[in-house]
């Protein structure tokens, strides 16, 4: 029998783990009436053939595939649009027993799809401009929260499917710290699997609170900047003449809102290091838009762009 975390696993895609945990969330019978165990796998033997375990069952298409397969393939074809702009995030934490009861109901607010495996061991898909919204969530809910959030894009290529990105953060989970609540976040899937362990630089690393102040900095960044602007603060911050940089970075605040200016002096925007602004212009995906003009018809509230 496959377990929940085996059908995660078995994931190809985002949107086969949208409806992995879609379907384990509202109709977990399903899973429970599994269909017959396959024959020993052989040449000739009719096992699904997404699985590899269950007896496939023809009638669903050319190729062999049993009941629970078929559903997820299914549903991942015609609900999975949904999840084409969602992340995931793959959580164990550690919690006072009698409140790890309501983490579903914390985890809800804000997800489109959420599973939560065990008492300590959880996984949500949001959309990544919520991201924000959700990680306030945590803090406002569960601020005694203790463990590790994992990051990541559930997305897959030709080479790595997102099993296999599931199946390496359960493999490098045991090193990650538990004192308090940290944040690992992969904006590419092949980050995840390229950070050097044992250089603790290279493994991207925030705790909640610095990671809350990161996306709220991009919210205003965003929110403050042009698109066309914010293309050129990147490009400046990133010549590799510091002459050249400081001559550019005096004309380019002649040329913004003295709001901005103040934004980016008092940051001291230009002294950052690159690896956090690198983070920084990432995280801009993962935040709304809010208008700053009162003007502006859509003043009334955030905006996706
Ligand atoms: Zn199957």
């Amino acid at each position: 029998m496959l377990t929940e975390l085996d059908w995660i696993l078995l994931s190809r895609n985002g949107y086969e783990l949208f409806a992995t945990l879609k379907i384990l969330a509202t109709q977990p019978d399903l899973f429970e009436t599994a269909a017959e165990i396959g024959p020993t796998h052989s040449a000739t033997a009719d096992l699904c053939r997404r699985c590899w375990t269950y007896a496939g069952t023809s009638k669903y298409r050319a190729k062999p595939c049993c009941p629970i397969c078929h559903n997820i393939q299914t549903y991942a074809k015609r609900f999975g649009v949904h999840a084409q702009d969602a992340i995931a995030i793959w959580g164990s934490v550690d919690m006072p027993a009698k409140e790890c009861r309501n983490l579903a109901d914390v985890l809800r607010r804000g997800s489109i799809v959420s599973c939560v495996h065990d008492d300590r061991h959880f996984l949500s898909m949001i959309f990544r401009r919520r991201l924000k919204t959700w990680i306030e969530n945590i803090l406002l809910y569960r601020p005694d929260m203790a463990g590790h959030l994992v990051i990541f894009p559930p997305r897959s290529n030709r080479y790595i499917c997102t099993g296999d990105t599931m199946a390496r953060i359960l493999y490098a989970a045991p090193d990650y710290p538990t004192d308090r609540l940290w944040i690992y976040f992969y904006d590419k899937v092949f980050h995840l699997f390229s950070a050097n362990r044992s250089n603790k630089q290279s493994v991207p690393i925030y705790d909640i609170g610095t990671f809350k102040g990161l996306l709220e900095a991009a919210a205003v960044f965003r929110s403050l900047l042009t698109p066309n602007i914010q293309e050129a603060v990147h490009e400046l911050l990133h010549l590799k003449n510091n002459h050249e940089e400081c001559f550019y970075w005096g004309r380019l605040l002649n040329l913004l809102k003295p709001e901005a200016v103040c934004m980016l002096e008092a940051w001291r925007f230009r002294h950052w290091p690159k690896s956090q602004l690198n983070l920084f212009f990432n995280l801009m995906n993962y935040v709304e838009y809010y208008s700053t003009d009162s003007d502006d018809s859509l003043s009334a509230g955030p905006a996706n762009q």
